[in-house]
């Protein structure tokens, strides 16, 4: 017996989460650590509940319904997260959460009891936040997030640790959090492919073969102000200079890899000089930035040429340069065996599929280190994602529960 997601049921849940967003920026907002992020996971709280998950949000804001196997003891996982990233769009994550939310019902309106319990997640703070930290909650879960986060400040010199309180999370307590995923026989997420490949072949579903991996960094350059009309050129100390040198490297290294090994890229995502004016040599320039890759070998060569590159931009102009690196993620193949099962489900559905790569990072990267995991990707129009633009046609995201939910019923008897 198959399945079929009902849309309406899914086009209404998605339209309240695309409801619930930060009316003061453009597109759908809903970013973590802020009040309609809280909105959002109570959202899901209050809906896990009305399918008939055992839910809470656990200490480090993941949002965790169960739903109760006939022999219960080993479980499978599915889920996604909720957040946005600013001016973001209303399919990232989202379909992941409603698409396990229907599969719930369609298990129970079918009568098909899994032997294992089935754990729907909406994870906290899967978006890079203002910290340059990513996949939080599934982080928290897996036991990987590393404390020192907690004492990184933002620009108005507020900590992580003091941003959590607004979301309800106590720094302190998120170790609590830790899901014994020796239980845990399989996760699958179901998500947008935020790339046009998809559309682009005509394929309904993509297989995730592997997961991106990332390497962030902050860049700090302290020059000196002086007077942009009475220093000459030969006397400045222009951390700007030294910082735009850099964010040339960054193009640079990533063209150089790419041409190597496709998949490999790199992006300024933010910089800032002090003082912001247009009369003053820059004292102060900070860099972030990111590097990604289907290899790790190069990420650390990568992680190295920026590093050596920002020391010459540097020195050639007097400035003192600190380059950090934040928590690299590795590259995580998805596991040939739930990716097997998945790809059967699809199959049986009569759904046509492609293997792919994700260039995106996803909590799924984060749980593949614990539990055997695999990715379900529908199209997305244009490939447009992180924008308001972002769009999957309903017809796609129903083919995608469909798969999902199937995949997890093939899961439940071989696993068990
Ligand atoms: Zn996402």
């Amino acid at each position: 017996m198959t399945v079929t997601p009902y849309l309406d049921r899914v086009e209404s849940e998605l339209k309240e989460l695309a409801d619930m967003v930060d009316a003061d920026q453009p597109g759908w907002t809903r970013q973590a650590m802020t009040e309609t992020d809280l909105a959002g996971r109570q959202w899901a709280l209050k809906r896990m509940r009305e399918v008939g998950l055992d839910a809470h949000i656990d200490e480090a804001g993941n949002v965790i319904g169960v739903l109760k196997g006939r022999r219960g003891g080993r479980q499978l996982m599915t889920g996604s997260h909720t957040d946005t990233v600013e001016a973001g769009g209303r399919f990232d994550g989202m379909i992941g959460v409603v698409g396990a939310l229907e599969a719930v019902r369609l298990l129970k309106e079918t009568g098909q009891q899994l032997d294992h319990d089935l754990v729907v997640v909406d994870f906290f703070n899967e978006e890079p936040n203002r910290f340059g930290l990513s996949c939080v909650g599934s982080r928290a879960m897996t036991g990987t997030l590393n404390p020192q986060a907690f004492g990184v400040t933002d620009e108005t010199g507020t900590s992580f640790a003091q941003s959590l309180q607004i979301a309800g999370i106590e720094a302190e307590a998120m170790h609590r959090s830790r899901w014994d995923f020796s239980r845990t026989d399989a996760f699958v997420e179901l998500h947008i492919e935020q790339g046009p490949r998809l559309e682009e072949m005509g394929t309904e579903i993509g297989m995730v073969t592997s997961i991106t991996g990332v390497s962030r960094f902050r860049a700090l350059f302290t020059g000196r102000r002086d007077h942009a009309g009475t220093t000459g050129m030969e006397a400045r100390v222009d951390a700007g200079c030294a910082a735009a040198g850099t964010v040339l490297a960054v193009e640079r290294i990533a063209e150089q890899g790419n041409s190597e090994l496709p998949g490999s890229k790199g992006t300024s995502g933010g910089v800032r000089f002090t003082p912001e004016a247009i009369n003053v040599v820059t004292e102060l320039a900070e860099i972030r930035g990111e590097f990604r890759s289907p290899q790790g070998s190069w990420l650390r060569e990568a992680e190295e040429q920026l590093s050596s590159a920002a020391a010459q931009e540097a020195a050639r102009r007097g400035v003192d340069v600190e380059v950090a690196w934040l928590p690299t993620q590795d590259p995580r193949p998805m596991n040939d065996q739930v990716v097997a099962h998945c790809r059967d489900a699809v199959d049986q559905l009569g759904l046509s599929r492609a293997e792919l790569f994700s260039g995106a990072e996803h909590d799924a990267a984060v749980i593949a280190d614990h539990v055997p995991t695999a990715m379900l990707f529908v199209p997305s129009h244009k490939g447009r994602s992180h924008c308001p633009e972002e769009w999957t046609d309903l017809g796609d995201i129903q083919k995608g529960i469909a798969a999902l939910t199937e995949s997890l019923i093939r899961l439940d008897r071989v696993g068990s």
